[in-house]
């Protein structure tokens, strides 16, 4: 760095701009271009501030800070139809959606609490008879549910535990919550054993067999609980609480 930047340096750090310290090498990096460009545009910022009557300053910056609890599902992702119940699932894959996870379930959670939409439209999936298309989530037991997942748990084994890379997290357990509230709401369900379950609980609750499915028998993040109807039971009083 050379001694008039030095300078220049020196004096937008007196007038509390925050700056790296320019190394003992003399390497003027893109760490120091970025900040002293930034700073720069604070300085600029600043003169049409000084420069401009207060009726005309700049809005507020909007908040980019979105709360989680607050994600609505858009009303067009659910549609008329004559549901009775919602079954929950993890995806088995990715903690993002992929198109065949989409193909699968109406609606599927990220890692990240992120809503995707699934391909088939939870009207296909309506009684008193599922129409060409329908989301195929859970087996002989779609017609009047719907399928929510969450993205991920590739590679997991039920015993001995192993979440895989890609475990599901609060995040996605919490929202999920979120999401299973806003459609009872929409499809007037009351919460029970029998109409908001997991897949898990399918075989246990429902009396239709399923394949040995144990999505969601074990929170990768919490392992004090465990078991189909437990965790069942603790994601149903959530989803309870938010009615
Ligand atoms: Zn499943």
């Amino acid at each position: 760095m050379n001694s008039s930047l030095q300078k220049t340096q020196k004096r937008l750090l007196t007038l509390g701009f925050s700056l790296p310290k320019y190394g003992a090498d003399g390497d003027y990096g893109k760490e120091a271009d970025d900040a002293f460009n930034a700073a720069l545009d604070q300085l600029v910022t600043l003169r049409s501030l000084v420069a401009t009557p207060p009726t005309s300053l700049p809005p507020p910056m909007p908040s980019t800070s979105i709360d989680i609890k607050d994600r609505v599902i858009p009303a067009g992702w659910m549609p008329d139809a004559k549901i009775t119940g919602i079954i929950f699932h993890w995806t088995a894959g990715q903690n993002k959606a992929s198109d065949l996870d989409r193909s699968h379930y109406h609606l599927l959670i990220e890692g990240d609490g992120k809503h995707v939409r699934g391909v088939p439209s939870i009207n296909l999936n309506s009684l008193p008879k599922s129409k060409s298309g329908y989301a195929q989530h859970t087996l002989n037991c779609n017609t009047g549910f719907i399928g929510v997942s969450l993205c991920g748990m590739a590679g997991a084994i039920e015993s001995p535990f192993s979440a895989g890379k890609q475990p599901i997290t609060r995040v996605q357990w919490d929202e999920l919550a979120n999401v299973l509230a806003q459609l009872c709401k929409r499809y007037g369900i009351k919460v029970s054993r029998k109409t908001v379950l997991s897949h898990a609980e399918v075989q246990t609750n429902l009396g239709i067999k399923q394949k040995g499915k144990w999505d969601i028998a074990r929170l990768p993040y919490d392992t004090s609980i465990q078991g189909a109807a437990a965790i069942g039971d603790q994601m149903r009083a959530m989803v309870q609480s938010k009615l």
